[in-house]
């Protein structure tokens, strides 16, 4: 339902409220999402957009701005600030009659637009901080990593952190041992998520599992976690017709090795219960580079698990790490991984994500990096590495082009 008010003086004011959204528009530059719950989604004002994670980052860039930026805490309490008293106006200028809607709407219409206001209105800065917290403590601590594209996917908690955890340029799960949920602890924890989206639920169609390696539990093991989903979930439906939520797909970070201990015939099977694609992190074509990195598995692994799930029914997700190895590294890096992705026979199922190189200060890489006076690229240099192999990628494919993700977004789930 879409519905303008009007005000004596002023511009309009838009709201619409669709199942799992609440969109409020002000003017011709101001515009506002929330969730179901009444959760700030993100916004636009006057050329600059923002986009709020669960876990209480926002990011925000400029028109045509890249890559989006993390907004400090300041700046991010400002702008929700700003959204908070933005959409209170609009909700007391609704009660005090100094908004009417445009003649003829139904009173039901009004009635439910005020009230997912006052969901909004629930959520004020403070409020929102509070809500950061019960969500990452869904996870024990705020999800470390996802593929950006998936923002809208309900994060499932399968495995828990990465069991080769020895990547050079990577710290995300430094310190944690690698566990799989099983039966009643599973069920417990998808419960959970499943309570705190409540009807913001809604908006998610996918639903992603991690952490690092959802094949860690072997076959076996994920398809009775699948029973378990599918208790949840109706997976591969629009509507469930019972207490299940529907889902479209699954989707899930694999390492090739683990892959490659299932059957053709176990991950057939996984794709008939609804996986989808499963993300492999290839990082970079060049093998001397990933023997630096770190990288589990040599390519000959990678290659031989994309020809599975393929031949499984199921597509597959590469990432590619933008700015490795700095200028020592890049021609090398460019010319490998382009080659390496052009004879793993991909199609338009599959996705390329090209996301720049972030590493943590304190990880191997970045020891390595001094140390070897390896100069890493600028930021304008390794948005231009990116936009290389994007073109490198555009075409040329016999089973259609793959999609490579967006990579101006930081990974937040929101
Ligand atoms: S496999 Fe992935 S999660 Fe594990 S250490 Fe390497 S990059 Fe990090």
């Amino acid at each position: 339902m879409f519905v303008v008010f009007h005000a004596c003086s002023g511009a309009p004011v838009r709201i619409s409220v669709k199942p799992g959204t609440l969109t409020v528009a002000l003017g011709a530059d101001t515009v506002d999402t929330f969730d179901a719950c009444g959760r700030w989604l993100g916004g636009v004002e006057a050329g600059r957009y923002w986009r709020r994670g669960l876990d209480h980052r926002v990011v925000g860039a400029g028109r045509g701005e890249r890559p989006a930026r993390l907004l400090g805490a300041g700046a991010r309490d400002a702008v929700l600030d700003r959204v908070h008293r933005g959409v209170a106006q609009i909700a007391a200028d609704l009660a005090a009659g100094r908004l009417a809607a445009t003649p003829g709407t139904s009173p039901c219409d009004v009635a439910a637009i005020e009230q997912a206001l006052t969901h909004a209105i629930a959520f004020d800065p403070a409020s929102l901080a509070a809500d950061a917290q019960r969500f990452c403590a869904l996870y024990g601590g705020p999800i470390a990593a996802f593929p950006g594209e998936l923002y809208r996917a309900v994060y499932l908690q399968t495995t828990r952190g990465c069991a080769w955890n020895r990547c050079s340029y990577c710290t995300l799960y430094a310190g944690q041992r690698a566990s799989v949920l099983k039966g009643d602890t599973l069920d417990q924890h998808i419960a959970a998520v499943r309570a705190y989206f409540g009807p913001a639920l809604q908006l998610r169609r996918t639903a992603f599992l991690g952490d690092a390696d959802a094949f860690l539990p072997g076959a076996a093991g994920l398809l009775d976690q699948f029973a378990v989903l599918h208790r949840h979930f109706a997976v591969g439906s629009e509507t469930s017709g019972d207490d299940r939520h529907p889902l479209a797909a699954i989707d899930a970070f694999g390492a090739p090795d683990s892959v490659l201990r299932c059957t053709a015939a176990e991950l057939g099977e996984l794709a008939r219960l609804g996986l989808r694609r499963v993300y492999l992190g290839l990082e970079t074509g060049c093998e001397p580079l990933r023997l630096l990195l770190q990288r589990r598995e040599p390519l000959t692994d990678l290659r031989g698990a994309v020809e599975r799930l393929h031949a499984s029914g199921l597509a597959v997700g590469l990432t590619v790490l933008a700015g490795v190895g700095g200028h020592a590294w890049q021609e090398r890096h460019l010319l490998e991984t382009t080659r390496e992705l052009r004879q793993l026979d991909l199609n338009d199922r599959d996705i390329i994500s090209l996301s720049p190189l972030d590493p943590d200060p304190h990880s191997a890489y970045a020891a390595w990096a001094a140390a070897e006076a390896a100069q890493p690229l600028a930021e304008g240099e390794v948005l231009a590495q990116i936009d290389t192999l994007k073109t490198a990628l555009a075409d040329g494919w016999s089973g259609g082009a793959p999609r490579c993700a967006p990579y101006d977004l930081a990974a937040l789930i929101s």
